[in-house]
């Protein structure tokens, strides 16, 4: 372990301040929040400030102030501050991957640690498209100049979630601050501590407020952030709910907004993928691995009617296997759910399922659990004959609940995946790769996946369609979409 990375064993609880303008500091009123590990209900590992309006006045002012000089250095320099983060942040991955395990109980081999490699390779990947913002020139003629310039947008807050708070920082910070931004993280108050060391490494090599993080309540931080004329954009990951209201009181005062909101998405296999890796590719999918706590998450199956029983024998045998546990263990595949009032929500949408007339239950791990009190673990619920209009197929769970729905034909298959409000992800497994394909075409979501089942790439476009999001940041293309504007410029020369 590093020499500046703190440790968690201790039973005080580490307190962090937020970093506004290079210092670290509490809340203008001195207000804090207990931050709890899912692994243990009774255990407060830190303590954030809860910061307000006159927080958020303090951090924006600060990335005001920082912004200009910014965007005005040379690519270059902007490079190299990014790259030397992408260093310091390696140098302490398995340190920020243990971290996560305890801040948002997921597993470390499945979940935390993909999670914070992911964010070393977003560092590098967008130092390396430094280069990239430049403009175009129009052959207008020999007495004419036209040239556009890509300018930043000025000052971004981004909105981060619990579920992966390093992944989703990841999708935000070094695109808005390669292209020239400033930026307000606010991290979410049920998991903050990975972004508040993510600061300190950032602040290392970032001028005086190019970053501020902050920390404390949406309806108090978030709110006051929205709402904040000195904020240009706001980067928004969370629920479709609050997003709506997000995206409407920032587009009231015509802010630039992106949203990366919820999602349930389809996953299809083919009559002609009743195979073992197949299955493997499905488990992946079902993101079991995160307590089914994410947005890509494959949570509604769809089984064609000839292979309904035999494939979904073997996804309950592999859901068998699974080892739920301390999410610090190696061995264990599946760690914690955030808090009791997710857990309850889980519980919530199973009952409801259970209750819905002609629903069986292929796979109920519960009974089995090892593990439970003071944690907030869960086990895998695998219900099928689920129909598309029930609210466990229609609703995000956020939880390891899979309903399986049967199918018959290409059209019927592709109309129950797309009605939903939802289009985020989707996911199309088969070895006839001509159907494979055009159903992958025809299902409306931003991200579509054929025969694999796991998470982002470095690099890759990623967005939802319908009620699951707007915007695009993570690809080359996103940064420029999301992160920058165009000014034309055209010069009579004689
Ligand atoms: P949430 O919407 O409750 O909170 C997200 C963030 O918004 C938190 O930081 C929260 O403090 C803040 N917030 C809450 N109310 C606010 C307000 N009125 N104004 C401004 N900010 C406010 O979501 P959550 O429960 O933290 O996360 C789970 C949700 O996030 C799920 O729906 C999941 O699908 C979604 N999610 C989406 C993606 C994606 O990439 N599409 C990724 C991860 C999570």
């Amino acid at each position: 372990m590093s020499s500046t990375f703190p440790t968690f064993e201790a039973d005080t609880p580490r307190s962090y301040r937020m970093l506004i303008g290079g210092s670290w500091v509490d809340a203008a009123d001195g207000q804090r929040i207990d931050v709890i590990t899912p692994i243990d209900r009774h255990r407060v590992i830190a303590t954030i400030p809860r910061a307000g309006e006159v927080d958020a006045d303090r951090a924006v002012a600060a990335a005001r102030a920082a912004q200009p000089g910014w965007a005005a250095l040379p690519f270059t320099e902007r490079q190299r501050a990014l790259l030397r983060i992408a260093d310091d942040l390696e140098a302490v991955v398995e340190d920020l991957a243990a971290l996560t395990a305890l801040d948002t109980g997921n597993a470390i081999r499945t979940q935390a640690r993909p999670e914070a490699g992911l964010l070393v390779g977003a560092f590098r990947y967008f130092a390396g498209l430094a280069g990239e913002l430049k403009g175009v020139t129009l052959p207008t003629g020999s007495d004419a100049l036209s040239l556009t310039r890509r300018l930043p947008l000025g000052v971004v807050a981004g909105i981060l979630p619990w579920n992966s708070p390093l992944m989703i920082a990841a999708f935000k910070l070094p695109a808005a601050l390669v292209s020239g931004n400033a930026m307000v993280l606010k991290a979410a108050e049920d998991a903050p501590t990975t972004v508040l060391e993510l600061a300190e490494i950032c602040a290392r090599h970032l001028p005086e407020g190019v970053l501020n993080v902050v920390t404390g309540y949406g309806p108090e931080i978030g709110e006051a952030l929205v709402d904040h004329p000195g904020v240009d954009k706001v980067s928004f990951t969370g629920s479709t709910a609050t997003g709506s209201g997000v995206a409407s009181r920032a587009g009231g005062r015509l802010a630039h907004v992106s949203l990366e909101l919820g999602g349930k998405s389809p996953c299809i296999v083919l009559p002609d993928a009743d195979d073992e890796d197949t299955v493997e590719q499905v488990m992946l999918a079902t993101r079991f691995a995160r307590q089914g706590q994410s947005c890509t998450s494959g949570s509604r199956l769809f089984l064609h009617e000839d292979i309904h029983d035999s494939f979904l024998e073997k996804v309950v045998a592999r859901a068998a296997q699974m080892r739920v546990g301390d999410p610090r263990e190696e061995s264990t595949d599946i760690g914690c759910i955030i808090n009791a009032r997710q857990w309850d929500r889980v519980q919530g949408y199973i009952d409801d399922g259970l209750a819905s007339e002609g629903v069986e239950v292929a796979y109920d791990g519960r009974p089995a659990l090892q593990v439970g009190e003071p944690g907030f673990y869960h086990a895998p619920m695998i219900l099928t004959q689920v129909r598309n209009d029930w609210r466990i197929a229609r609703e995000e769970i956020f939880g390891p609940v899979l309903s399986v729905l049967r199918w018959r034909t290409e059209d019927e298959v592709v109309a129950m995946a797309n009605d939903s409000h939802y289009g985020l992800a989707a996911f199309v497994f088969g070895r006839d790769i001509g159907m494979a394909l055009r159903t992958a075409q025809r299902v409306q979501s931003g991200w579509v996946q054929v025969n694999q089942g796991g998470g982002q790439q470095v690099g890759q476009s990623y967005g939802g369609m319908k009620a699951s999001g707007q915007g695009r940041e993570f690809s080359l293309e996103g940064m420029l979409e999301g992160f920058t504007q165009i000014q034309q410029i055209n010069v009579r020369l004689s």
